[in-house]
This record gives C-alpha cells, structure tokens and sequence, in this order.
C-alpha cells in the first residue's frame, strides 16, 4: 500500500459552491503527479477563526481565501507581504512550521495579465470601475507597477472610491465619479485602458454591464474585464465591436492561481492543462 504524504489545500468562502479554484489546483496538481488534494471549504464569517484553526490542525497546507474573507483574515496571520500589507487584502496563505504568511497575488495576476499591453498602458490615462478589492489591487497595479498618468475610479459608492484614491498615496492624477455620471464617457473616450473591477455582467446576469451600449470605445485601445464567467461579458462584447482589444478575466484567475500554485508547491502551474480544463467548464 501506497504510503506517500498527501499534502493538503483549500479555498475558503461564503458562498463557496461557485469556485473553480478546486478544478484549477487539482487539475495542475494532478498533472505533475503531486501526492495533494485541493478542497473547497464553506466557511462562515462569524465562524472564519474557528474553522481556520481547524484546518491547520487537520494539517492545511496552504488556502486561498474569497469573499468575504480577504481582509478579515489578516488579524489571524502571523506576517503578511508588502503587497498585501498595502492592499489590505490576502487571497493566498501559506501555512508552514505552524506560521500563516498572507499573501495578495491578485497584484500579480492583474500585472502579468496586462504585461503584453504595458507600452499602450505606461504614462497614459486609465479608467477603473469599481474601488472594492479586486479594484484595490487594480489601481496598485496601475499607478505603482504601470505608472499610468491618470486614473479615473467610477464607482458606485463614491466615499469608497474616496477612501481608495487616498490610499494610494501616488504623484498620479486620481479622480473618482459616480459610475452613473454621463461624463464617464469622455474618460472612457480618452483613456488607453479601461478595467472592470465590478461585478456587473457576471453569470447569471450576463446581459448586464457596467458601461452603456454605445460607450465611446475605439481601435487602440484595451478593455479588462475581471469577471471570468462567462468567458466573454457583455462589456468585451460591445468593446470589440467597437474596435477596442478585449481581455477577459480568465487570464488573470490563471495568473494569481499560479502564482499561488508556486507559493505552495515551489512549482509552476502547467498553464496549458489548466486552461482547457477551465475553459471545458466554463463552455458548459
Ligand atoms: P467587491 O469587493 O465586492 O467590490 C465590488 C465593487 O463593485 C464595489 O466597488 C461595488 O460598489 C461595485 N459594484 C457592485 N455592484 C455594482 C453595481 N450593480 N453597479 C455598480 N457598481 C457595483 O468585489 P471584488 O472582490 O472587488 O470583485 C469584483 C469583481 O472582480 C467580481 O466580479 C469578481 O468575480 C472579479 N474578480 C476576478 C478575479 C479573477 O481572478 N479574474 C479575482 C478577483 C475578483 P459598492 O462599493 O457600491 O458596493
């Protein structure tokens, strides 16, 4: 009988039911033959610090972290790394040697995605939709890694656009409207980059955007959209039809999974297996 050590991850949240973390790090888990199981745990707020000390008892090696989970689960960890720290959000937590490190690779999933576009993007105007936690990493992205000249958050609760703004602490330009503002439009019309950091358009309200129909996209320019399910939103839709380059959110759930992937393992992701394994489910 087989007596190899099984290590032993998970991705925690509430609601949990959705996620294809599990197919994700069990399909590249499996690939390279790794003796390791990928769970995907219920966990409910009130009950987050129980149920992580569970796990670790149970002998966890490592979870991603959802929501609502992101920031609250900084107090039970014992250090966190800079881009975290600044973000104030960990998606990713290694646990070795009985310590919980916190990590954001959400940061490296959104620069990895948009390296191929770096020279459209660096020094120009940007347009950021949405200031919660996906958007927090997007606009670090932008101002600290991509050095874009100017950024307009449109959002909906404009005082979290104001808290996010003023926590980037950047020599950028960083202005922030109401998402319902017809003058977004003219940002949108100047901007090299537009990302959705939103929910809008995400299954099963797949007809909805956060943008208009005849939002003023164009040729030359690039459109983000974070949601991954479906493949393709609305939002890319009406931007290629406009002319615009189209990025959807796959990508960088590939990338922060990745890099996950490497924190834990110490190896990479086989990205090709895992694509089509997520691409097959989210065809269906
Ligand atoms: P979040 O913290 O809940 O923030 C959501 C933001 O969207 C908030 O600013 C919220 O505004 C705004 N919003 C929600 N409903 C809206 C509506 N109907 N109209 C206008 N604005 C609305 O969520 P998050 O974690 O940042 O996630 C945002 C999106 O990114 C989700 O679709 C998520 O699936 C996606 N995401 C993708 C990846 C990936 O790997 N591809 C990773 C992380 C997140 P209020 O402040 O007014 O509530």
């Amino acid at each position: 009988m087989s007596t190899r050590p099984t290590r032993f991850f998970a991705v925690i949240g509430h609601p949990i039911g959705h996620s294809l973390s599990p197919l994700m790090h069990q399909t590249a888990m499996d690939a390279l033959g790794l003796p390791s199981s990928f769970v995907a745990r219920e966990v409910r707020p009130e009950l987050l610090s129980d149920d992580v000390h569970t796990m670790i008892e149970e002998g966890c090696d490592g979870f991603n972290v959802t929501i609502p989970h992101k920031e609250r689960i900084i107090e039970l960890l014992d250090e966190i790394d800079d881009e975290a720290k600044r973000i104030g959000a960990v998606n990713t937590v290694v646990a070795r040697d009985g310590q919980l490190r916190g990590y954001n690779t959400d940061v490296y999933g959104i620069a990895r995605t948009l390296t191929p576009y770096e020279q459209d993007v660096r020094g120009g105007k940007a347009v950021l939709l949405g200031a919660g936690g996906a958007a927090r990493a997007a606009a670090d992205v932008l101002i600290h890694k991509f050095g874009v000249e100017r950024l307009t958050i449109a959002t909906r609760t404009v005082e979290r656009g104001e808290m996010l703004a003023k926590s980037l602490r950047s020599d950028s330009i960083v202005h922030v409207m109401s998402i319902t503002d017809r003058e977004v439009n003219e940002f949108v019309r100047d901007a090299a980059l537009i990302v959705n950091a939103t929910p809008v358009g995400m299954s099963p309200h797949v007809d909805a955007s956060p943008l208009p129909p005849d939002a003023a996209f164009h040729e030359g320019q690039i459109v983000f959209d974070l949601i991954y399910r479906p493949l393709q939103t609305t939002l890319l839709r009406h931007a290629v039809a406009s002319g615009a380059t189209t990025v959807a959110g796959l990508d960088m759930f590939l990338h922060q999974g990745a890099k996950a992937f490497e924190l834990w393992t110490g190896k990479q992701m086989p990205m090709e297996v895992v694509r089509k394994a997520l691409e097959e489910r989210l065809r269906v």
